[in-house]
């Protein structure tokens, strides 16, 4: 309140200050210097004439010395109120003849050094200021005198002084009229914004409505929006931030809040594989983040997960229903797989999916490859999948989790043949704007086929913004932003963000080694000495990862500070990715090729600045080098969220190391203690990775620490757990419309 009073009452004082100051110190001596010139020229023209009518009679009663009749000519003169004196002179600038008011001290010099400037016909004498103007009177060409003629000029000053008033006045009315229309204009446009945010965060200016925002408020619609709806999330996130998210917790709320319902996963990646080897089959844990998330949801309800079989031996462990119970060690849920063919392989995962999707999605500057052969496989094997779950699906409401990029069709599938199972689409990787997404030739059916979803979840609230702008560009449908739903052909699809995460504990926690054994043993593998500074790298050898930045920003490093050549060791593990692919391959290449050069320009003796491990590493591997290392470098040039940089946190219990993040992961919105960095300024990096090898103890444990709170609270489960509690409320919500839908309709159709 009193605020406003402030608020108001400056745009009262302002205005009104400011007019009242150009009026008294500027206009009113403008028009002061105005108008005396004005009168100065008009005395002077009043001179000139009056001289001209008193020359011919002087002309005659001068040489006469004729003093009674000039006196009469004189007196008569000045009874023109303004005339005040006259005197004449002769030659010698003596007065002759004047009228008994002529200021003796005026004698007869001229008023100023010349008559060009008017104010120096003026003079200031004890009575007054006067306007004194000399004539000279000639004779046949021969002056015999000068008529001095002088006016009275207080009336000027009289008058000046009354403008001046008036012209006060009229700037105060002025004034208070100009602050009065600021304040009510002022008060009305901020009334009229603040309503159009109101409205605007009522949702009353969805884009469905097809109503605009008003000007002002519109560059802020998005942002307003977003943060409302982040607002809205973050409550719902600190309601349950009391209770930590557990596996148990997770195993409760499916048994609660989903009691007896059916959980069904679809992924393309499976999490376990069978593979021939010299020694039988044996099997194996891809590397992948989603893999890594997912598997946390199936072990605590107990589902089925349908994902490509891909493994030399997958055909050889499954039954007749092509069914295999995982994890192998202590079965907790059952693997479904699904084959496909060498052409189906390539035309889907291969060719659509990594050559279209990937790069499309994506800003890492690699040219989407379209294909129509591609699409039409993309097609065909989404269709498989969607019959391998519809056969799968024992009722015919299931809770369905579709899982990323691979399976874009697969929601509409389903629901076209369940439309009452609850589809649960998570796209791992990141959204882009509408212009990168528009030039996919079939962009209309991907997100059609995604609108299929009863949920749809991306990782950070941009790329869900993202998502909302490119179905509202191509697409005809409702979209209700507020409450962050899109429907489309009937189905009504919520829109959220759900940052994905690790298991906590992570497998860190429970490693067999200690961080002092890792720091001892890793280094002594890597034949490097006991207090050798390690820096770690972990990723697919994936062009988004920023590996060939990350290996610039070390090389730059090294050349700032020569003294760390020799101390420093980066180990990076490259996990072989999609190496059937031109691109992987030719990217690979440049990895090395690159290693090689920087390695030979720093090498020392058995010393070389990086270490490139291209293979596959296994989780309790992975950990021991996390907690060996004493920075760990996640450069992606643009990631969903990326799970390394949170397994990296998991992992030093010890509250030690730095992490060095890009700011293109969706990791980096939440990890705000991280060095954050641009991948693509190698010279930032390069400082943030010497800051990272010399930080003090101190502020790495306060750094490591508050990461490590976050990483804990907002785990993995707690990902499934909201994703699932979303579920479960629609899934409420669905059945009780279902109940008055049913109860109701023999009414309705008697009244009808
Ligand atoms: N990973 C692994 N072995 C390797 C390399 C990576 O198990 O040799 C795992 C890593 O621990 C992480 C996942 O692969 O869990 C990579 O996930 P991220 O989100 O970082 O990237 P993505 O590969 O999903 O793009």
């Amino acid at each position: 309140m009193k605020m406003q009073w402030t608020r108001l009452s400056m745009r009262f004082v302002v205005p009104l200050a400011m007019v009242l100051a150009l009026g008294a110190y500027v206009v009113v001596p403008l028009l002061d210097n105005f108008t005396l010139r004005w009168f100065v020229r008009d005395l002077d023209i009043r001179s000139k004439m009056l001289a001209t009518t008193l020359e011919e009679p002087l002309l005659d009663y001068v040489p006469q010395r004729a003093k009674g009749k000039i006196n009469h000519l004189f007196s008569k003169a000045i009874e023109d109120e303004r005339l005040y004196a006259l005197a004449f002179c002769d030659k010698n600038d003596r007065v002759l003849y004047s009228t008994s008011t002529y200021p003796a001290s005026l004698g007869c010099k001229e008023p100023g050094a010349s008559r060009e400037g008017i104010e120096k016909a003026l003079v200031r004498l004890p009575q007054g200021p006067v306007h004194v103007a000399q004539s000279v009177m000639s004779r046949e060409g021969e002056a015999f005198g000068k008529l001095v003629l002088v006016h009275d000029m207080s009336f000027i000053e009289h008058r000046s002084a009354d403008t001046k008033k008036y012209v006060i006045y009229f700037f105060i009315l002025l004034g208070i009229v100009i602050s009065l229309i600021t304040v009510a204009v002022a008060h009305l446009s901020w009334r009229g914004w603040i309503n159009g945010v109101r409205g605007l965060l009522r949702g009353e200016l969805l884009p469905a409505s097809h109503a605009r925002p008003s000007p002002e408020v519109s560059p802020l619609v998005g942002d307003l929006r977003a943060l409302l709806h982040e607002y809205h999330r973050e409550r719902q996130g600190h309601r349950d931030g009391e209770q930590a998210w557990t596996p148990e917790r997770l195993r409760e709320l499916l048994r609660g809040e989903l009691a007896g319902d059916e959980v069904l996963v679809v992924s393309n990646r499976e999490p376990y594989i069978h593979n021939e080897t010299a020694n039988g089959v044996e099997v194996s844990r891809p590397a992948s983040g989603l893999v890594t998330a997912v598997e946390a949801v199936m072990r605590a309800c107990s589902g089925t997960w349908i994902a490509h079989g891909s493994g030399s031996a997958d055909q050889k462990v499954v039954d007749k229903h092509d069914r295999v119970p995982v994890p192998p060690e202590q079965p907790e849920y059952t693997l479904r797989r699904v084959w496909l063919s060498k052409e189906e392989e390539q035309g889907y995962y291969y060719g659509f999916a990594n050559e279209g999707l990937w790069p499309l999605c994506h800003i890492a500057h690699v040219r989407p490859v379209f294909r129509s052969s591609d699409w039409e496989q993309y097609v065909k094997v989404n269709q498989r999948f969607a019959d391998a779950v519809i056969a799968e699906a024992r009722t015919d409401d299931p809770v369905i989790l579709v899982q990323d990029y691979h399976f874009a069709l697969l929601p509409k599938m389903i629901s076209k043949v369940l439309p009452r199972a609850t589809i649960i689409t998570f796209w791992h990787i990141p959204w882009p704007n509408p212009e990168s997404f528009g030039i996919c030739p079939w962009r209309e059916e991907i997100l059609a086929g995604m609108l299929g979803s009863t949920i749809l979840g991306f990782h950070t609230p941009f790329h869900r913004k993202n998502f909302l702008e490119t179905v509202d560009r191509y697409l005809e449908t409702r979209i209700e932003s507020e409450a962050s739903t899109v429907s489309h052909g009937g189905k009504l699809t919520q829109v959220e963000n759900y940052p994905i995460s690790i298991a906590w504990p992570g497998a860190g926690e429970v490693s067999a080694e200690s961080r002092n054994e890792c720091r001892i043993n890793i280094r002594k593998s890597l034949a490097l000495p006991p207090d050798h500074l390690l820096g770690i790298g972990v990723d697919r050898l994936d062009y988004t990862k920023g590996i060939v930045e990350r290996f610039q920003a070390v090389e730059r490093m090294l050349e700032l500070n020569p003294g760390m050549v020799g101390k420093f060791t980066f180990v990076q593990i490259a996990a072989p990715s999609r190496s059937s692919l031109e691109e992987y391959q030719n990217f690979e290449a440049r990895v090395r090729a690159l290693v090689l050069r920087i390695n030979q320009r720093f090498s020392q003796g058995n010393y070389v600045p990086i270490l490139l491990k291209a293979e596959h590493h296994d989780q309790y591997q992975l950990n021991r080098y996390y907690r060996a290392a004493d920075v760990c470098m996640v450069t992606s040039l643009h990631d969903g969220m990326n799970l390394v940089a949170k397994e990296f946190i998991a992992s030093r219990y010890d509250e030690l190391g730095v992490l060095l993040l890009s700011q293109f992961t969706g990791a980096a919105r939440e990890l705000h203690e991280a060095l954050i960095v641009n991948p693509y300024h190698i010279e930032q990096s390069a400082e943030a990775l010497y800051r990272a090898l010399t930080m003090p103890e101190a502020e790495q444990k306060e750094r490591m620490r508050s990461m490590r709170a976050l990483v804990k609270d907002f785990n993995v489960y707690r990902w499934a757990g909201h994703m699932l509690l979303d579920a479960a409320r629609l899934r409420k919500r669905e059945r009780v419309m279902q109940r008055i839908d049913t109860h109701h309709r023999p009414v309705l159709r008697r009244v009808v």
